[in-house]
């Protein structure tokens, strides 16, 4: 059982975070998305930086695999 990586609550392994905290974090994921579209080379200081998201989040996003900076195509988890 995984847990969701903002309130720790129990939830199904394939989502990052649970239904709850989803919606918001789905906005922001979609702002960041966009972003590594247009400009795939960024760092993520540079997404912090033009997304206004903090940079704590952005690297979670990374971390957690659902994000990356270095491709053009983001891991898709379904
Ligand atoms: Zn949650």
């Amino acid at each position: 059982m995984e847990s969701c990586l903002k309130c720790g609550s129990p939830m199904n392994a394939k989502d990052l975070i649970c239904s709850v905290c989803g919606q918001n974090d789905y906005d922001e994921y979609q702002l960041i998305r966009n972003y590594v579209k247009t400009y795939p080379n960024s760092n993520a200081m540079q997404i912090a930086n033009a997304t206004g998201i903090s940079i704590s989040k952005i690297l979670r996003f990374i971390k957690s695999g659902s994000l990356t900076v270095v491709d053009q195509d983001v891991h898709r988890r379904s």
